[in-house]
């Protein structure tokens, strides 16, 4: 079994990507070719946004929209402790530092109840990530905001709805990922920026190409963030069919749901809202003894993420301690994610489910005959 299965999503739309693939192949125009302007037409409508940049990466991608907004040294960017590394790296190799807010433990997004204490007068802005594939309470994050921008890191949400609306769309800049394995991924590095506000697009789409205005002219200070021709031809040819995959997730997502409650604590979706299931993640107690009892029976897990951001090496110069975000780092402790991609067939769900209640009896059996005081009661 995949944890996800690319490769029957490849022999699905083998037809589309080859002859798009190979089209790029005949014009030539390897990187920033008319995929590109094509792509990002395509990924504005489905998110309702007015502009889409595409770019290289997701990381390139926030660093598009922080550069946009000249963020640097002596600037704070509020965001979570827990989310992939990339979130925070871009803050701090900007110069500026990143200042974390615990996460709301039903969702594992930034907890906007607590978000008005970590603004200051050096806020310049505030990066919550929709992570695991379910939006951020994007709109109470906005309020509580005022005039900062919000920047939604949506690397693993892209696809996603909330409150009728679509991920990308629902601050002033959004930015996603197309890394292979994320909800809509290429075959090597991509990502997209999103705004609705003329200004910003202009600047995130100089900053993706030297700050150039037009050729060999250069207002202000960019990078080399493009987007090669074939990533765009590969995602258009995934875009026929992303619909039909993320109506797939949603009922794979349900279905898990179904089979694991009361068994293990399984994901909460806020009312409203719709997760891409970027990662199906439930929590358990002793996870490293579990993941061993599920590879044992050859279903693969992974964790997302072991170590919360602040209690990170690079970042030990801040002199954030253990305890200073309880709920991230429980949440780093416990969680595991489970096999989640479009293709996964309800007969291989349904062992999963049943893989993950075998191995919880088993440790709940042997906890019992080791510390019989645990169970007692
Ligand atoms: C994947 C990811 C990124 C980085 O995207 P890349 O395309 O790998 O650079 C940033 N933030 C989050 C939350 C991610 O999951």
């Amino acid at each position: 079994m995949e944890f996800i299965d690319l490769k029957t999503q490849y022999r699905n739309i083998k037809e589309s990507v080859d002859r798009r693939i190979h089209a790029v192949l005949e014009h030539g125009q390897y990187v920033m070719g008319p995929e590109i302007s094509q792509l990002e037409e395509a990924l504005a409508a489905r998110t309702g946004a007015k502009h889409c940049i595409a770019c290289s990466s997701g990381t390139d991608a926030l660093l598009l929209g922080m550069l946009a907004f000249g963020i640097g040294r002596g600037d704070e960017v509020v965001t979570t402790p827990f989310s992939f590394f990339a979130t925070a790296e871009i803050i701090t190799l900007l110069g500026a530092t990143p200042v974390f807010v615990d996460i709301d433990p039903s969702t594992y997004n930034l907890d906007a109840k607590r978000l008005s204490h970590a603004i200051t007068t050096q806020t310049k802005a505030i990066l919550p990530v929709s992570l695991y594939g379910q939006c951020a309470d994007m709109d109470a994050i906005v309020e509580t905001a005022g005039d900062i921008p919000v920047i939604e890191d949506a690397a693993q949400s892209f696809g996603a709805t909330y409150k009728a609306r679509q991920s990308c769309n629902l601050s002033l800049v959004g930015c996603t990922s197309f890394f292979p394995s994320k909800p809509l991924g290429c075959y090597g590095e991509g990502g997209a920026c999103f705004t609705s506000d003329d200004e910003l697009a202009e600047r995130m789409r100089m900053v993706r190409n030297h700050g150039q205005d037009r050729r060999y002219h250069h207002p202000m200070i960019g990078v080399n963030a493009r987007m090669d021709s074939i990533q765009a031809a590969v995602l258009l040819a995934k875009l026929e069919v992303f619909d039909t995959e993320v109506q797939r997730r949603a009922d794979v997502g349900a279905r898990y749901g179904e089979l694991l409650q009361g068994i293990v604590k399984t994901p909460e979706i806020m009312e409203g809202s719709a997760s891409v299931y970027a990662q199906y993640t439930i929590e358990v107690e002793d996870r490293d003894a579990f993941q061993e009892e599920m590879k044992r029976r050859g279903v693969p897990t992974a964790v997302h993420y072991p170590e919360a951001l602040h209690l990170q090496p690079a970042y030990s110069s801040l002199g954030y301690r253990e305890g200073d975000f309880p709920v991230a780092e429980a949440a780093a402790k416990h969680v595991v994610s489970l096999p989640m991609h479009p293709y996964l067939s309800d007969e291989d769900l349904v062992s999963v489910a049943k893989m993950v209640a075998e191995s919880i009896e088993t440790l709940r059996k042997h906890s019992a005959a080791t510390r019989p005081e645990l169970i007692a009661g």
